[in-house]
């Protein structure tokens, strides 16, 4: 039987809302069996998912999804298998939790000035000392009834060019790859169909992160439609690079994505767990 992989999704540790253990008790109940914990930023809930993990009896990939700044555009960049204690990963992850700390209080600065008051501080409360992410401040301004819904709060306040939004500064692509490379992982270009960007400079983002050693592509995501996955397989061949897939579950409030919850890699594909070994059935690693 086809093993069962979920290899993007976030806990508490980030902008989810479930805690590390929670997450993956919810996943082995959906039928995973090999979940990757892929927190922006932050590597913190790792240690507590590889406890549930075994303790359930599925494997716990350690992951990370690294915010980018390319080409005036923010992208994200998946590292699957990272060695959390890599010092030159936790080195790249501070820096980008300083600027999110700064972001997060212009972007209060910035809704204060539009007449919202209070979302630095509540933002950094629902928080509670992990990262701030707009998806903090977002469920601030839907509670408050600044908007119907998250969705509509991203529209209308945090999106670019809307009242409390604030340029990026993140890692730059090379840096991202590298840290992840450092870390003794593989890099993977993540949801790569959500982004506003035509199809030549998708290309040209590609042969980038391709030049760089990048290894894959998430071909299939929660975010993705079925045209998506085999556009974004169609790629992954041009290019070269692995197929991965991954739901990029927040929590249960989103009834629309799931843990598991997945369409298969489209024919063709060279999934990027092909070379992984699986040693005691509560550890997985990239076969080198
Ligand atoms: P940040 O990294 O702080 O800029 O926040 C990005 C996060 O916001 C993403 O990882 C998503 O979880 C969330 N997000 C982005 N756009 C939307 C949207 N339109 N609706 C709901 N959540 C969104
Ligand atoms: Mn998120
Ligand atoms: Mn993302
Ligand atoms: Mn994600």
């Amino acid at each position: 039987m086809n093993t069962h992989y979920d290899l993007h999704s976030h806990s508490l540790a980030s902008d989810g809302t479930l805690s590390p253990e929670a997450l993956v008790t919810r996943a082995a109940a959906a039928g995973v069996e090999v979940l990757a914990l892929t927190d922006h930023d932050d590597t913190g809930g790792i240690a507590e998912a590889q406890g549930a993990a075994s303790a359930i009896g599925i494997v716990l990939v350690p992951g990370v999804e690294l915010s980018v700044t390319w080409g005036r555009q923010t992208v994200h960049i998946v590292g699957l298998h990272i060695d959390p204690a890599s010092s030159v990963l936790q080195q790249g992850l501070a820096r980008l939790r300083e600027f999110r700390n700064w972001r997060a209080e212009e972007m209060g600065r910035r809704l204060a000035r539009s007449g919202i008051e209070g979302a630095y501080a509540a933002a950094s409360e629902k928080a509670r000392g992990r990262i701030i992410s707009r998806t903090h401040f977002a469920h601030f301004l839907a509670e408050q009834g600044y908007a119907a819904s998250v969705r509509d709060v991203f529209k209308h306040f945090l999106k670019p060019k809307k009242p409390g939004f604030v340029p990026g500064e993140w890692a730059t692509l090379e840096e991202a790859v590298g840290w992840i490379h450092a870390a003794g992982g593989q890099a993977v270009v993540a949801h790569p169909a959500r982004y506003n960007m035509t199809a030549s400079k998708r290309r040209k983002l590609l042969a980038e992160f391709v030049e760089l050693g990048g290894e894959g592509l998430e071909v299939v995501s929660g975010s993705h439609s079925r045209g998506d996955n085999f556009g974004m397989a169609q790629l992954a061949r041009m290019f070269g690079l692995k197929a991965s897939a991954g739901s990029d579950f927040h929590g249960p409030e989103n009834p629309w994505v799931e843990l598991g919850r997945l369409d298969p890699l489209p024919e063709g594909c060279d999934p990027i767990w092909s070379n992984w070994s699986f040693s005691s059935g509560c550890d997985a690693r990239a076969a080198v």
